[in-house]
């Protein structure tokens, strides 16, 4: 199949307010990425460097990915994510060849945000074995050499995710390139209620469901854990009754006990 069909490029419909939480971290990616994008003029009036990568790091599940395409979307940019374990997969024996078609794309698209998920899996430091490292190196390098060459004003954000920046090679670290690094961590409790808020929003609650009470329950668990749960408490009500028009708050305490904190993930792989 021909290189360019493999890139795809999205037009995400997620807003800020579809992401619970992380105030600091939309306020950080709406600076260092919406408003370059959106208003170029404004950093070369001025005579700043807009940062070209920012990194997002922290646990599974945490809602980096949504927040990538939150900030394309409310940027009103295009999305390209490249999930680095596919770019050696899909692209055998060419891997360098689809960073190329990533961001010849992206910038024939733009303004276009690249969200380079799992990025550890191309660019980690110390690789498994040889044979892998001599791909993952020219990945890298691929990738540096693009990132070197987007001009200012291509309108072309880049993004990366991981759950391991520990094992990150430092060379993408380097002023230029991913040099704005933010955390993604685990909700609080308030993050929690506003996570629950979000996925909650268009189910019919029962009076006695009370969100404050389900993120005091729900310490531990991350974004996605929360989703399940909710989606969990839809199905338990459901199972009870098929005409059910509301769910109370019972199916909701059932649907913790149910969802463990972490092992969403796991859980969807076995499905
Ligand atoms: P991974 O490291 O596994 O890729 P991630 O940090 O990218 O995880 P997401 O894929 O963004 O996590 O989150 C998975 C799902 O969990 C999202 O699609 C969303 O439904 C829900 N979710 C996670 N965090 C939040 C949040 N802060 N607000 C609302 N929903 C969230």
């Amino acid at each position: 199949p021909s290189a360019l069909r493999e890139v795809l490029v999205q037009i995400p419909d997620i807003k800020w307010d579809d992401v619970g939480g992380l105030e600091d971290v939309k306020q950080e990616l709406k600076e260092a990425v919406e408003w370059p994008l959106k208003h170029p003029e404004t950093f070369q009036r001025l005579g700043i460097r807009p940062p070209k990568g920012t990194l997002l790091y922290g646990i599974p599940g945490t809602g980096k990915t949504l927040l990538a395409k939150a900030v394309a979307s409310e940027s009103e940019a295009n999305f390209i994510s490249v999930k680095g374990p596919e770019l050696l997969s899909k692209w055998v024996g060419e891997s360098e060849k689809g960073v190329r078609e990533v961001f010849r794309k992206a910038k024939q698209a733009s303004p276009t945000v690249i969200f380079f998920d799992e990025i550890d899996a191309i660019a980690s430091a110390r690789s498994g074995n040889d044979t892998d490292s001599g791909v993952t190196k020219r990945v890298v390098n691929q990738l540096l050499t693009e990132m070197d060459g987007l001009e200012e004003l291509e309108d072309v954000a880049i993004i990366a995710a991981t759950n391991r920046p520990d094992i990150l090679d430092t060379g993408l670290m380097r002023p230029g390139r991913f040099d704005r690094h933010i955390e993604v961590g685990e909700p609080d409790e308030e993050a929690r209620k506003s996570i629950f808020k979000v996925h909650t929003k268009n189910m019919p609650l029962a009076d006695d469901v009370d969100l404050k009470k389900l993120a005091k329950n729900t310490e531990g668990y991350v974004g996605a854990d929360i989703e399940a749960v909710c989606r969990e408490a839809a199905m338990l009500a459901l199972r009870d009754d098929l005409e059910a028009s509301e769910i109370p708050y019972k199916y909701f305490k059932d649907a913790i006990d149910k969802v463990k904190p972490g092992n969403t993930q796991l859980k969807d792989e076995q499905l």
